[in-house]
């Protein structure tokens, strides 16, 4: 048969029906109307320059060849030590109980790959880190979903015992959350842990964010609660600890045989991790910890001027506890009842060059709402006032227009 008549073959099917990522597809919309970008959640106050100086040192000072698979060991170490002094109820084995990823992205990907099998149904909150529901399927899961109840983003105890049964495998955790800035309480992280022990299911709990709590919330990782430590594994980020996010470098911790299974997922696609970035974050988590116990405070001005800015022009504010999002209702501005929140963004990004991200991209069942975007406040002072007074001005215009009409 001539090659030029055949007919390609189907590609993935679970990749091929899933959207570019929204994150992806906002940016490159904001660099081509050169629009300040508040939609995709990297911070412009970068990390510490001792860490960045102890990576360009360990290149010329260490071999440049594969590190160990599951990570350096004063990277194990530097994670078992902080974990353990968090939670010094939950023993951390750097060896065994530590496994050092491609980012907090890998460490979710590489636990589901290594915990599911086909038709294993997994509890997802929606909405969600948009990783998780791709993910989960391409591994085998059978998403279950759970909406988080607008707009206060509350777990409803009755739906999510309902999504139990006894083919659940696996639930996906995210406190601090994104896209909402929700914490979850103590008591709603001790009603899943009783849950999932009930039904005897794992915990993958992201806490990515848990540096960027804001006071009158606490973080809770539910690992660290009764009868949780065997079934849960955790993940954590140096791109978000360390406002470092092109590095790469996350972690996930657990008990040695559930880590195990994920080792095995992680030599069979990425197999290491580059060491001179793994050596660096050691060395940041032994003596740079002032960065992020101090970050929270910064972006806590930052998102305090947001929200005073973001009311005065039209937007309502939703409350948000940690991570550095603010979810805002664009009821008010919408140019009609009619317009979504994808349409939204884009005229904002095209007329009002700023990007903001539409939250039903974070939705993974029916019944998104639709008058919610995401806005990310890691950003300098500088663009945070650009983008508000240019959104001040956008709708000023459009209001003195309708006046004139
Ligand atoms: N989990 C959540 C909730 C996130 O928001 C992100 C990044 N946006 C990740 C995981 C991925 O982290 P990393 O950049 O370290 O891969």
């Amino acid at each position: 048969m001539n090659g030029a008549t055949q007919k390609p073959k189907p590609l993935n099917d679970t990749f091929s029906c899933l959207p570019p990522s929204i994150h992806e597809v906002m940016t490159r919309l904001s660099l081509k109307h050169n629009s300040v970008n508040l939609g995709q959640g990297f911070p412009d106050d970068e990390g510490p320059d001792s860490m960045k100086r102890v990576a360009g040192e360990a290149l010329l000072q260490y071999p440049n060849q594969y590190a160990p698979s599951t990570g350096v060991q004063e990277l194990q170490d530097a994670v078992a030590d902080f974990a353990q002094e968090a939670h010094p109820e939950v023993p951390v084995d750097p060896r065994r109980d530590v496994l050092i990823t491609l980012g907090g992205s890998e460490a979710l990907s590489s636990a589901m790959l290594g915990l599911l099998n086909p038709g294993d149904e997994v509890i997802i909150f929606d909405p969600a880190f948009d990783l998780y529901n791709g993910m989960c399927q391409r591994a085998g899961g059978v998403p279950r979903v759970v909406p988080l109840v607008p707009e206060t983003w509350q777990i409803q105890r009755d739906a999510l015992e309902a999504a139990f049964s006894s083919n659940t495998k696996l639930l996906l955790l995210n406190s601090p959350h994104n896209p909402t800035g929700k914490v979850l309480s103590r008591a709603d992280l001790e009603y899943i842990a009783r849950l999932c022990i009930k039904y005897n299911v794992y915990v993958l709990s992201d806490e990515v964010y848990e540096h960027l709590v804001f006071p009158g919330s606490e973080h809770v990782s539910i690992r660290s609660l009764p009868g949780m430590a065997d079934r849960t594994l955790r993940i954590g980020s140096a791109g978000k600890t360390f406002s470092l996010t092109a590095w790469k470098i996350g972690w996930i911790t657990g008990p040695s045989h559930l880590v195990a299974a994920v080792v095995k997922a992680h030599q069979y696609t990425v197999f290491c991790v580059p060491s001179n970035l793994q050596r660096a974050v050691a060395f940041g988590l032994q003596k740079e910890r002032h960065f992020f116990r101090t970050l929270k405070q910064s972006l806590q001005g930052n998102r305090d001027y947001l929200m005073q800015r973001l009311e005065s022009i039209g937007f309502r504010v939703l409350p948000g506890q940690g991570t550095y999002f603010l979810v805002v209702a664009i009821d008010p501005l919408r140019c009609s009842a009619e317009e979504t929140d994808v349409e939204f963004c884009q005229r904002l990004t095209i007329e009002a060059k700023v990007t903001l991200l539409p939250i039903t991209a974070f939705y993974n069942s029916a019944g998104a709402p639709s008058n919610l975007v995401r806005l990310c406040f890691c950003k300098s002072m500088k663009k945070l006032t650009t983008a508000c007074d240019q959104m001040e001005a956008y709708f000023e215009g459009l209001s003195h227009r309708e006046n004139a009409l």
